[in-house]
């Protein structure tokens, strides 16, 4: 799924919203283009152009004509809804279609408001603005259950998500595919030693390392307290082996600095891929359960170490 974070950019002037009105109609297209003059308007004259444009850049919002040639409104609503890119662009239906049963129709098919054509110019803009708040707080709301405030990484909850959605894909293709189990070594004495605040400093630098060594398809999820997994599709158990290596090499090169401690601690991996189980059964809970028995031999034999075999 994609989320974008809501609001502004950080210092500067907030982007004009991107409007998108999708109309067959050059007057339509050209009145709304005068009306919506505290947005950055784009027309598109059908479905098919409509994609090209929003393939090219996503919009804020969305202006539906429901009597379109080819794909009607309705029909384009509903393929937007299916796709994971686009799902989230809230989509107001603007329509000369006045039949109850219509505004049901684009309702139930996720439509954020219905309107009809002829408009009023100001309740316009004042519906248009009320659906881009009800899209922006569902976004954040979206982003805060699958994200660990803490770290910024993917949570737990976000792990099953991807599990329930991905396991039969995995299973189907037989394609590499690997994840790591990683624990920080005697995390407990460096909050013992420096402070938990120092250590909570810790634990959101060493994600911000992590998040920079893994590829860009990788997923880096807080597992637990000081226990990180990072599930990497398409990757073999050397490949996953020279991710890690390269997180234990820029850990160890980083300067983490809370105040003025100069703290440097090491981690533990294990890391296991489709070789090591019966795809058959549960791919998830096998790798985990073997990274997990891999992690905890990594420990016994002295940590600052990752185990990719038996
Ligand atoms: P080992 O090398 O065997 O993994 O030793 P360890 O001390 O890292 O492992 P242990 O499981 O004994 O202790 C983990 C510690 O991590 C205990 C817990 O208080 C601390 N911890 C867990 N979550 C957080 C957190 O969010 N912030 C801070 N500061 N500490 C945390
Ligand atoms: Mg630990
Ligand atoms: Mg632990």
């Amino acid at each position: 799924m994609s989320v974008t974070e809501p609001g502004a950019r950080e210092g500067g002037i907030a982007p004009k919203p991107r409007v998108l009105v999708v109309d067959d109609d050059p007057g339509n297209r050209y009145l709304l283009g005068n009306v919506l003059d505290d947005f950055e308007v784009e027309v598109a004259v059908d479905g098919a152009e409509m994609m090209e444009r929003i393939a090219h850049a996503v919009p804020s919002i969305l202006l539906l004509d429901v009597m379109l040639p080819g794909r009607d409104g309705f029909q384009l609503a509903a393929e937007l809804a299916g796709d994971d890119r686009y799902r989230n662009i809230p989509v107001i239906f603007l329509t000369a279609r006045t039949d109850p049963a219509d505004v049901v129709t684009g309702l139930e098919l996720g439509g954020y408001d219905y309107i009809k054509k002829p408009f009023d110019e100001a309740e316009l803009v004042a519906r248009i603005r009320s659906a881009l708040k009800r899209s922006t707080e569902r976004q954040r709301l979206a982003h805060d259950v699958i994200i660990d405030p803490h770290t910024g990484l993917y949570n737990r909850r976000y792990l099953s998500d991807f599990i329930k959605n991905e396991s039969g894909k995995i299973k189907r293709s037989l394609s590499d595919f690997a994840i790591a189990m990683v624990d920080i070594d005697h995390f407990k004495r460096l909050n013992d030693t420096y402070g938990h605040q120092c250590g909570d400093y810790v634990l959101k630098e060493f994600a911000h390392v992590m998040r920079t060594c893994v590829r860009t398809y990788d997923l880096a999820i807080r597992y637990g307290g000081e226990e990180f997994l990072v599930v990497l599709p398409a990757a073999s158990r050397n490949d996953a082996l020279q991710v890690l290596e390269r997180l234990r090499a820029a850990n160890a090169a980083h300067e983490y600095r809370y105040g003025s401690i100069a703290v440097s601690f090491t981690f533990t991996c294990g890391i296991a891929d489709l070789a090591d189980i019966d795809p058959a059964r549960s791919v998830f809970d096998d790798l985990i359960r073997v990274a997990d028995e891999r992690l905890y031999r990594g420990k016994r034999n002295g940590r600052d170490r990752i185990v990719a075999v038996d």
